[in-house]
């Protein structure tokens, strides 16, 4: 049996009840194929893949508060600090209540390539909770956080492990929790980012995953005959990646026409309202029928149905396994041209193939979304040297790492004859790097 497949079974055997985890290791792993191959002895020796899709450690905690009617409730807090070769873990808190051990292992496994992708000295890690904000007030939320803290402060720190947002987790979360830490250690440090202007955070990042969606969706754009101009979008999601998403297509001339939420869906013929979007997503954090009731050109669709819209460019920026095999075929017979993924695994394997078999541009989330972290690792080089930077100069930074991303999967990519697969290119230009650098430390 070939190493790949043999690893494939392993993890499957070793970790029963993932299938996240089993779906992002075998994207990974499936794709890494011809480099794998072409090392298999070296690498087989080394057990690289076998140290790979096995976090360096795992925590899970109970997080006990209190809520507001005096009632004691009870969540479960992970962190899962994947690999650190090329720098401390790096990767966000994600606040659902659909998380568990598997999802934050396929994130953080993820994460590794996504992080060594920008180009930065950043490793992979990803934690979480089954806490539900919604529907909570500040208090309670601020309750949980620093019971989350309180936990977690153990096992992170500025050149450690730096956790970040992710869903659920935003500015008002990252503040509670910064408190928290700084409280119980004493240390005012970098040890999250996504942190507030006020307290060390940096221009741009709030931006930034969206931002640096269309940054990358454009050069992949450009370098295939097309431009963004007057381009039609559909994207899903409206929360922070989403609305920043909207806003730079605008920015670039495209029209953006759908946004979602986990009830339903907007229709909006006119283009999508930004300013109004905001309102109802980050201060009023309303459903999208708030939008809908105050825009006469949008539409409210209950459920699902984003991607039955006719579009030239698809983004999913709402979460895992949210673009299937029946929505792929919607949108290559409605023509679209490309889609990019803002959020992380949101295209399941079997609509990534139909895609790329008919020959839709395909840039996973791994590179897509790498916009997000890649202005983590900026914070944090400000935070170390107490600077801030303006605007323009992150917002320049970023473009720059996307730009080059996509060069850098792009070339990857030919390299192995795989030209214009940058699935596949994504997974060796992250994956050769981590190898390179595990390899040079030593088993460890
Ligand atoms: N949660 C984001 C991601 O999936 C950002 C992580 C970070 O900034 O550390 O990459």
């Amino acid at each position: 049996m070939s190493y790949v497949d043999e690893v494939l079974e392993r993890v499957i055997a070793k970790n029963p009840a993932e299938p996240e985890f089993h779906q992002a290791v075998k994207e990974v792993l499936e794709s890494l194929r011809p480099v794998i191959e072409a090392n298999e002895e070296k690498y087989r020796k080394e057990a690289l893949l076998e140290r790979l899709t096995e976090p360096d450690r795992q925590f899970k905690f109970r997080v006990p508060w209190v809520d507001d009617k005096g009632q004691v409730q009870v969540n479960t807090g992970y962190r899962v600090q994947f690999n650190n070769s090329i720098g401390p873990y790096k990767g966000g808190l994600r606040l659902h209540p659909s998380v568990n051990l598997g999802i934050i292992k396929f994130l953080g496994f993820e994460q590794i390539f996504k992080n060594s992708l920008t180009g930065l000295p950043i490793g992979g890690g990803k934690g979480g909770s089954d806490f539900d904000p919604k529907g909570k007030s500040d208090r309670e939320v601020m309750a949980f956080c620093q019971s989350f803290m309180t936990e977690l402060c153990k096992y992170i720190g500025a050149d450690t492990d730096v956790p970040a947002g992710d869903i659920g987790t935003g500015a008002r979360e990252i503040g509670y929790m910064f408190g928290q830490y700084k409280k119980i250690k004493s240390v005012y440090e970098g040890v999250l980012t996504g942190k507030g202007l006020s307290y060390g955070g940096s221009l741009a990042r709030t931006e930034a995953t969206g931002y640096g969606l269309l940054y990358l969706t454009e050069e992949m754009m450009k370098c295939n005959g097309y431009d963004m101009k007057d381009k039609v979008v559909c994207i899903s999601g409206s929360g922070n990646v989403a609305i920043y998403a909207t806003q730079k297509a605008q920015q670039l001339g495209a029209k953006v026409v759908t946004v979602s939420d986990s009830t339903g869906w907007v229709y909006d013929s006119e283009g999508i309202d930004v300013a109004l979007l905001k309102e109802v997503k980050e201060v009023k954090r309303a459903r999208l029928t708030e939008y809908a009731a105050a825009r006469p050109s949008a539409e409210y669709h209950e459920g699902r149905g984003v991607w039955s819209v006719k579009c030239d460019i698809a983004l999913p920026c709402a979460t895992q396994n949210e673009l299937l095999l029946e929505d792929a075929k919607q949108l290559v017979a409605n023509g679209c041209i490309a889609v990019a993924e803002g959020a992380n695994m949101p295209t399941t394997l079997e609509a990534t193939e139909y895609l790329q078999q008919n020959k839709v541009l395909f840039a996973p989330g791994k590179a897509a979304n790498a916009g997000g972290v890649a202005t983590s690792a900026l914070e944090m080089s400000q935070n170390s040297e107490r600077l801030s930077w303006t605007f323009e100069e992150v917002d320049g930074k970023l473009k720059d790492i996307m730009v080059n991303i996509f060069h850098n999967l792009d070339d990857a990519a030919k390299r192995y004859g795989k030209e214009g697969d940058y699935v596949t290119g994504a997974n060796i230009a992250g994956f050769e790097k981590v190898a390179e650098a595990m390899i040079a430390q030593g088993v460890c």
